[in-house]
């Protein structure tokens, strides 16, 4: 098998303003791998909150030993990969997982053995701006579900001047921007906005102070569900929280590919949490992988290609908020123009 590197950059629609930073372009790597003439497409996205550029993902991708030549042995190959970024070992599982559904002329949601349709709505994101501007852009949007990014300041009067406008359902991203302290206060305070979820507003690396956020809550009757996202990179995270937290979001880029996110998936599930299958900025190439794991998911936040100007693949397909898989072999998206 033979694996290729290429940049693959991305120019957004709109400036991307989260509490970590603000972005209009994002610089990704695709990977291909070729075997007996078929080509398996990866994507990595950098990530820059993660220390990841196209570069540092590259030289990773390009170092690589030779794979082998047996590509159904997934699970030797990827557990062969040396460390390295995530987002970086996700582009290689995906591209083997591509080759794989080819191989056998088959999608992926087929050999998972699920059902494609119908799948949970997916939200639509909203970057951090004044009040103001994210309750005319949520308006401007008019979709069933937005995910809103918020920092500390203003984050009670963004959610107010949003619900002014709109009755979509709404969940809140903190992108880790909020104390303890902070946090019990803001959630309180966001209660009456009937909020479908707030998505990690603590730091990451700290499950207690989850579990301390939670029983403060719970003692105050809050039931707002809280799930992590930078906290939980992979299966293992998933177990810590249980728990601490009502649910855990899932990213290829995270948990470094397909195999191990359908780990963490089993795992939240076992411990009673629940799954939202999110994405980074990235190409219909990484998002439509994703969404091959999404009728195992309760939320879906799979808007990445929808933020994207120049997307250089056609796969999921979005009628509204409403997400539709390809019945191509693996993960079933074609270049649109030669890569
Ligand atoms: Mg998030």
């Amino acid at each position: 098998m033979k694996l290729s590197v290429y940049p693959l950059n991305l120019d957004l629609k709109t400036t991307f303003r989260v509490s970590h930073g603000a972005s209009d372009q994002r610089r990704n790597a695709l990977v291909k791998i070729e075997h007996d003439g078929m080509v398996g497409y990866g994507e990595a996205a950098a990530v820059f909150y993660y220390g990841d550029t196209q570069e540092s993902l590259s030289a990773y991708l390009n170092g690589l030993p030779p794979l082998g030549n047996d590509p159904f042995a997934l699970e030797a190959m990827l557990n062969a990969l040396p460390e390295g970024p995530h987002a970086a070992r996700a582009a290689v599982d995906i591209a083997l997982h591509d080759l794989w559904g080819k191989l056998l002329g088959q999608p992926l949601y087929k050999l998972f053995g699920l059902t494609p349709a119908p799948l949970p709505q997916t939200s639509f994101t909203v970057g951090m701006d004044a009040p103001e501007a994210m309750a005319a852009r949520v308006k401007e949007l008019n979709y069933p579900i937005i995910k809103v990014k918020l920092g500390a300041d203003e984050a009670e009067a963004c959610v107010a001047a949003i619900r002014k406008v709109s009755a979509a359902r709404l969940r809140v991203d903190a992108n880790a921007a909020w104390s303890p302290d902070q946090a019990l206060d803001l959630i309180a305070r966001l209660a009456p906005y009937d909020l479908e979820l707030i998505e990690q507003p603590l730091a990451s690396g700290n499950a207690e102070a989850y579990r301390w956020l939670k029983n403060e809550l719970d003692q105050r009757g809050i039931r707002t569900p809280i799930f992590i996202d930078e906290s939980a990179q992979d299966s293992r995270d998933a177990a810590r929280h249980a728990g601490a937290v009502d649910g855990v979001v899932v990213k290829l880029m995270k948990t470094g590919g397909l195999r191990e996110a359908l780990r963490a998936i089993h795992t939240a599930r076992a411990h009673g949490m629940k799954v939202m299958l999110s994405c980074m900025i990235e190409s219909s190439l990484g998002v439509t992988a994703a969404a091959h794991l999404a009728p195992l998911c309760d939320q879906l936040d799979l808007d990445g290609p929808l933020l994207v100007a120049n997307d250089p693949f056609d796969g999921l397909r979005y009628d509204g908020a409403a997400p539709s898989l390809p019945d191509r072999p693996g993960i079933g998206v074609l270049p649109r123009q030669t890569l």
